[in-house]
């Protein structure tokens, strides 16, 4: 399995491209990742996977998203981007994932992280903007890979995604990228709807032959002002989808990522670990895309003229968020304890930074639910590959012990 994928990467991407993946992302990403580990021992928590979402807008309207895709739109611009990943920089940074709303909806997307070439940049995208010119333009930058959305088959995309035709246009935007040789992830959020279609060995033969190299199977999470938690998988759907995943681990010529679980089928949450925080569009700090609270923002403000490391290092608000869901739970602490999450935002007058202004409501009326944290059905790793990189670059580094 490992050579046909390795056979894969050699003759289906650009070689260049593969170089770039490899030096930036495996080398310096593996380098920040042991960096982090290393504060973490000193107490210092600055994420090394920042998540930057650039841009509020978007095409589509999907079922149960916290962002507010349809409000006036607000984008991070050139400058306060430059800022942002000079700084991430200093403190040895050089993986950086670009969400949104639609971020080939910002107008300078590309021009952005071509400035920095020695960095790596994932963009979550629904693939509608990406024409064979945009395709080509990654290849020529390099340091970038899309990571393609698609949510069920024709008739449950236009249905989870507000509009007719979804598919049809997310998978051209997958083929003009495999057709330039760009290294192309495909993500679903997996949900009631279409577990049983793209949660099956025959999608992932499908991704194989169009030439994806990657995919990440997220679960679908009730937030926002329209949660639907109707979606929702239930606990038996969820370890199927944790099965799922280290079968194909095992068998499979493409890489699987998750960010829920280290080798050993412990889960854990990303921002506890400390290994990413968010960025949202206004510029606000948040610890995770879905805690929309915050008290710390990239931008310098009146009376708050800290740099960016500074800030991670002494915001009482993401420390206390980090500890008390550590304390709480392995999973997500927002779906099992809002009521903890809630008491966190009001100890520290933490801002609610959606432009709806309700998310503080929206918390209040979440009924708690289990979430990746299944104690006594820990499932883990088939692939040794897999199990080794886990367990020196992505485990919870300690901090449930604590
Ligand atoms: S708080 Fe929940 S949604 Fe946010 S990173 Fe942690 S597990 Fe994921």
């Amino acid at each position: 399995m490992m050579l046909k994928m390795a056979k894969r990467m050699l003759f289906e991407a650009d070689k260049r491209l593969l170089w770039k993946l490899a030096w930036n992302m495996g080398v310096k990403g593996g380098l920040s990742v042991l960096r982090h580990k290393s504060r973490l021992k000193r107490g210092q928590v600055f994420p090394p996977f920042l998540y930057v979402s650039i841009i509020n807008s978007c095409n589509l309207r999907c079922q149960g998203c916290w962002v507010d895709v349809a409000h006036k739109q607000h984008t991070i611009d050139p400058p306060a981007f430059r800022k942002l990943v000079r700084e991430a920089k200093q403190m040895g940074n050089i993986f950086f994932g670009i969400v949104g709303g639609e971020p080939f909806m910002h107008p300078h997307l590309l021009d952005m992280l071509a400035e920095f070439p020695e960095c790596y940049f994932q963009i979550f995208t629904n693939g509608h903007f990406i024409t064979d010119e945009r395709a080509k333009r990654m290849r020529e930058l390099g340091n970038v890979t899309p990571l393609i959305s698609v949510e069920g088959s024709e008739i449950i995309s236009d249905e989870r995604r507000g509009r007719a035709g979804v598919l049809s246009k997310t998978l051209q935007g997958v083929q003009n990228c495999v057709r330039n040789k760009v290294f192309t992830g495909v993500c679903t959020s997996l949900c009631r709807t279409n577990i049983d279609d793209l949660l099956t060995e025959k999608w992932v033969d499908r991704l194989i032959e169009m030439g994806v190299m990657y995919t990440w199977f997220h679960v679908y999470r009730p937030m926002g002002p329209n949660p639907n938690p109707e979606l929702c998988l239930t606990p038996e759907q969820a370890r199927r989808a944790r099965e799922f995943v280290v079968e194909m681990r095992a068998k499979k010529p493409i890489v699987i990522v998750d960010a829920y679980y280290d080798g050993e089928g412990n889960a854990l949450c990303p921002a506890v670990t400390g290994i990413s925080h968010h960025i949202n569009p206004w510029g606000d700090i948040e610890p995770c895309p879905i805690v929309q609270f915050s008290k710390e923002s990239i931008h310098s403000t009146k009376g708050d003229g800290r740099t960016l490391r500074e800030k991670f290092l002494t915001s009482a608000y993401l420390k206390d968020f980090r500890e008390t869901a550590a304390e709480a739970t392995r999973g997500c602490i927002v779906l099992e304890r809002p009521d903890l999450l809630k008491a966190v935002v009001e100890r520290h007058a933490a801002k609610d930074v959606t432009a709806r202004r309700t998310a503080l409501a929206e918390l209040s009326a979440l009924t708690p639910r289990g979430s990746q944290h299944n104690p006594g059905n820990e499932v883990p790793e088939k692939n040794p590959l897999y199990r080794f990189a886990k367990r020196i670059f992505f485990s919870d580094f300690g901090v449930y012990r604590k």
